[in-house]
C-alpha cells in the first residue's frame, strides 16, 4: 500500500469517527430535547400574491439546545429520520401546532392554515388517524391544518398512498406538494392525488428573472398547476423581481424572506390580523 492510501485510510478513520460521534450526539440530545421540551416551532407567512393578506403559515422546527444554541433542521431532520426519532419528533410539531391552532380559535381568529412537514417515514397507514384524533383532542377545525408532503412519498405504492391521502382530505385537512419540481416523480401521477396545493421549490425561484430556465420551469409549473385547478406557492421568494415574476405569471401564494422570516409565536400572532403591504 501506498504511503498516500494509508494517509488517506487514517483521514477516513478519523472522519468517521467524528461523524459517528456527531450522530450519536445528536441521537441522544434530540432524546432529551423531547423529554425537557427543547424543540419549538417558528411560523412563516403564506401570503396572497394580489391582496398581501396572511392565508397561512409553516411551521419550522428548531431545537434550543442547552450547550450548541439555537439548532436548523437541517442539522438533525435527517439524523432523527435515520433513528426513527422523527416520529416522535413530527408528533410533537403535530401536536403543538393543533394547540396553538386552538389558542387562535379560541381568540376568535378566521381559520388560517398551518401547514406541518410531513417526514417521509410518517406517511403510513396510521397518519390519517393521527390527523383525527390530533384534531379531536385539540377540539380545532380541520380548516386550521394543511399538511406538506414531498412528491418521493407519492412514488411508494401509488395505490396505498391515494388511500391514505384521500382519508386526509376526507376530514377538510389538506394537502401541499412539498420541493414541487425536484423529485422524479412522473407528472401523469400528479392526476391521481387529492393535492390542493403545489408548491414550487425555492430552488427554481433562486435564479428569477435572470436564469431562464428557472422562469421556464417555475412559469411551467404555475401554468399546469393552474390547468389542473390546484393552487400553486412559490417558497424561497427573496426579492422584488421573483415576487412580480410570479405575480404577472399567475401564482396565487408566496413564502420567503421577501415579506417574512419564520417567526416565533408571538410576533406571528401580531402580524395575523395585519396585511402584508406588497
Ligand atoms: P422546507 O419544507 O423546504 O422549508 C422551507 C425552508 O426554507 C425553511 O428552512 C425556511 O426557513 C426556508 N426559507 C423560507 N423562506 C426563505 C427564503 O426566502 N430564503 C431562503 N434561503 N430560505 C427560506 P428551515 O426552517 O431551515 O427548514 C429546512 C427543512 O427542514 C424544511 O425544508 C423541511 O424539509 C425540514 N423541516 C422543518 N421543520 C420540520 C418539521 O417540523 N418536521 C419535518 N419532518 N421536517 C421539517
Ligand atoms: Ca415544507
Ligand atoms: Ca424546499
Ligand atoms: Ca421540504
Amino acid at each position: 500500500q501506498s504511503e498516500k492510501a494509508s494517509g488517506s485510510y487514517a483521514f477516513y478513520d478519523v472522519e468517521m469517527n467524528r461523524l459517528i460521534a456527531g450522530r450519536l450526539y445528536l441521537e441522544s440530545g434530540m432524546r432529551r430535547a423531547l423529554q425537557r421540551d427543547e424543540f419549538f416551532l417558528l411560523y412563516q407567512p403564506k401570503v396572497d400574491i394580489h391582496t398581501g393578506q396572511v392565508l397561512g403559515a409553516e411551521a419550522l422546527i428548531r431545537w434550543a439546545h442547552p450547550k450548541d444554541g439555537i439548532i436548523s433542521p437541517i442539522e438533525f431532520i435527517s439524523v432523527a429520520e435515520e433513528t426513527n426519532l422523527i416520529l416522535q419528533i413530527d408528533a410533537w410539531v403535530l401536536d403543538t401546532a393543533c394547540a396553538q391552532a386552538k389558542i387562535w380559535q379560541d381568540a376568535g381568529i378566521a381559520p388560517f392554515r398551518i401547514a406541518v412537514n410531513v417526514s417521509a417515514k410518517e406517511f403510513t397507514d396510521s397518519l390519517a388517524e393521527r390527523v383525527k384524533q390530533a384534531l379531536a383532542r385539540h377540539q380545532i377545525s380541520p380548516h386550521w391544518l394543511e399538511l406538506e408532503i414531498t412528491e418521493s412519498m407519492l412514488m411508494q405504492n401509488a395505490d396505498g398512498v391515494v388511500k391514505i391521502m384521500s382519508e386526509i382530505t376526507a376530514q377538510g385537512v389538506k394537502l401541499a406538494l412539498d420541493d414541487f419540481g425536484t423529485g422524479y416523480s412522473s407528472l401523469s401521477y400528479l392526476k391521481k392525488f387529492p393535492i390542493d396545493t403545489l408548491k414550487i421549490d425555492r430552488s427554481f425561484i433562486q435564479g428569477i428573472p435572470d436564469d431562464i430556465d428557472d422562469c421556464a420551469i417555475a412559469s411551467a409549473i404555475i401554468s399546469m398547476a393552474k390547468q389542473m385547478k390546484h393552487r400553486v406557492i412559490a417558497e424561497g421568494v427573496e426579492n422584488r423581481e421573483q415576487f412580480a415574476f410570479l405575480q404577472k405569471m399567475g401564482c396565487d401564494e408566496i413564502q420567503g424572506y421577501l415579506f417574512s422570516r419564520p417567526l416565533n409565536v408571538d410576533v406571528f400572532s401580531d402580524l395575523i390580523s395585519k396585511k402584508i403591504s406588497l
